[in-house]
Formats: structure tokens, C-alpha cells, sequence
């Protein structure tokens, strides 16, 4: 490469970044309402067997979504109301023909449903990607009785803000609420970060979406639960925030509802712990800095 294009690389280099960093931005002086020093959001992603009719999985692998659907979602939800917990249920539209049932039951004792795609992906053509998440509102509407609000998706930010969405949870690039820009720097939303880190898929799928790796194992809920727990640790040390993305039908096996609730019994012994849903949580960073 010449002195020229290296340095032409650069330049580019440097714009991409300084782009992302103008479309993804701080909100302000950011706290918390008084008295809470850390919120934890408790995520739902109610793929059941989704995900994996879209891979083309093996019925063994499919039969393990089935029972995020059919036990997964009620063993969480029970243990979360015990603890008088809100959780968001981030759904793929066609659960709500799938499993109603589960989420008359989520809205009604008043955890958040959140939108998450018609069929777990985003169509390319646009006028279809339109199809799906008008179809997913409806039907979570229908299910619910509400219209959601957040997303966890690659939708158009253009065409969430168009039909009212005010948050979406799908960025890595931050650890607190941030305001996330669309290219041309417009429909701004509130996106709260996630990570494979708190992410309970990336410990306990073996073979996750056919993979032949090594890595891809059971572990040990124990192991998980340390963490995890050093994890909310370091959050709570410096007034910040954990997102935790768990799905039923992984989370929901016995072992490791236990250990989200171990977990979630040393949070609430220390003071100033806050578990909002993520709705809860966007329209307190939008009250501290409207979009
Ligand atoms: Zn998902």
C-alpha cells in the first residue's frame, strides 16, 4: 500500500468513527430517580422455537424451543412475580398465534411486551420489512391490549419512530441508556445496551445454531451465576446499569431459574437497586433529556 492510500484509509477510519460516535450519543447528565443507585433491566427474548425453524434445526433442537413456550415463560414469570419483578417480553409476532396464552398472562400481572420482529428477521425489501412489524404491533396489540413501544430489532429507525416506538435494545457500543441516531442523523431513539456477556444463551446452548465449537457448552449455573454477579458488582460500584438477555427456553430449565433467583435475592439486599422494564427506563432517560 502506498504512503497515499494508507493515509486515505485512515481518513476514512477516522470519519466512520467520528460518525458513530455524532449518532450515538450520551443522554446528558444522566441519573437516576433518588435513591437508586443502579437499574437492572430482566429481559425476556420468547424465540421458543423460532430461531430455529428458520435455521432448519433438527426436531431435537426444535423440541427445546417448544419448551420455552409451553414451560420456560411460566416458570420465569413465576419466579420473577415472587419477587415482585417487571420484566420485558421481547416477542416475535407469530408467538402471539403460538403461545397467548403466556402473554395474556405477562401483560396482565404488568410485565412489559416489547416487539421482536414477525418472524425473528428483518426483511430485506422494505415494503415487506413494513408487512412484519405492522403485522407483530397488531398482534401484540390483539394479545395485550397495548401497543409496545420497544424493540429489539434491526428495524428501520425511520419506520419505528413513524409508529411510535421510543426505544430499541439491540446496541453493544455503550453500558448505559444512550440516544442512537439513524444514518443521516435523524429518528433518534433511546437504545439500551445489551451483551453476549449477560447474554444466558452464550452458556448454556450447546450446539447453538448448529455450531460445531468447542466453546458452544453446558456450563455450570454456579459458574455463570459468579459472572454474572461480578458483573452487577462492577455496575453497582459506579451508579451504572445490566441488561440481561435471557430466553425462556433456555433459562426456563430448573437449575438455572434458581440461579437468576440466588442472583436476584443478594441484588436486593443491597440498597438502591432498581428493576424497571425497559420501558420504564427509556421514558426516565427521555424525562431527563427529551429526544
Ligand atoms: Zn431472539
Amino acid at each position: 500500500m502506498t504512503n497515499v492510500a494508507l493515509a486515505n484509509e485512515v481518513e476514512q477510519l477516522k470519519a466512520a468513527a467520528l460518525g458513530y460516535a455524532a449518532r450515538h450519543v450520551p443522554v446528558a447528565n444522566f441519573s437516576y430517580p433518588p435513591g437508586v443507585r443502579m437499574a437492572v433491566n430482566f429481559t425476556l427474548d420468547f424465540d421458543a422455537m423460532l430461531a430455529r425453524r428458520l435455521a432448519n434445526e433438527p426436531p431435537m433442537q426444535r423440541a427445546k424451543g417448544e419448551f420455552g413456550g409451553r414451560i420456560g415463560i411460566w416458570r420465569l414469570l413465576e419466579m420473577y412475580e415472587a419477587h415482585g419483578i417487571k420484566v420485558t417480553v421481547f416477542t416475535p409476532g407469530r408467538i402471539c398465534e403460538l403461545y397467548p396464552e403466556a402473554l395474556k398472562r405477562a401483560a396482565g400481572a404488568g410485565h412489559e411486551i416489547a416487539d421482536h420482529m414477525w418472524e425473528h428477521q428483518v426483511p430485506k425489501d422494505k415494503a415487506l420489512e413494513e408487512n412484519h412489524l405492522l403485522k407483530t404491533i397488531a398482534a401484540l396489540e390483539r394479545v395485550t391490549g397495548r401497543r409496545p413501544v420497544g424493540t429489539r430489532s434491526e428495524h428501520s429507525p425511520a419506520l419505528l419512530c413513524r409508529e411510535g416506538f421510543i426505544y430499541n435494545s439491540s446496541t453493544s457500543c455503550a453500558y448505559t441508556p444512550l440516544y442512537q441516531d439513524d444514518e443521516n442523523g435523524t429518528n433518534r431513539l433511546v437504545q439500551l445496551p445489551v451483551h453476549f456477556a449477560i447474554d444466558d444463551a452464550m452458556y448454556f446452548s450447546a450446539n447453538w445454531a448448529g455450531s460445531k465449537t468447542s466453546s458452544q457448552r453446558l456450563l455450570d449455573p454456579d459458574e455463570v451465576f459468579e459472572m454474572w454477579w461480578s458483573a452487577f458488582w462492577h455496575q453497582y460500584k459506579i451508579n451504572g446499569y445490566l441488561n440481561f438477555m435471557l430466553h425462556p427456553f433456555v433459562s426456563g430449565r430448573a437449575s438455572r431459574v434458581d440461579m437468576l433467583e440466588r442472583l436476584i435475592v443478594a441484588m436486593k439486599k443491597l440498597p438502591g437497586v432498581w428493576f424497571p422494564t425497559c420501558e420504564e427506563l427509556a421514558r426516565h432517560s427521555l424525562s431527563q433529556r427529551p429526544l
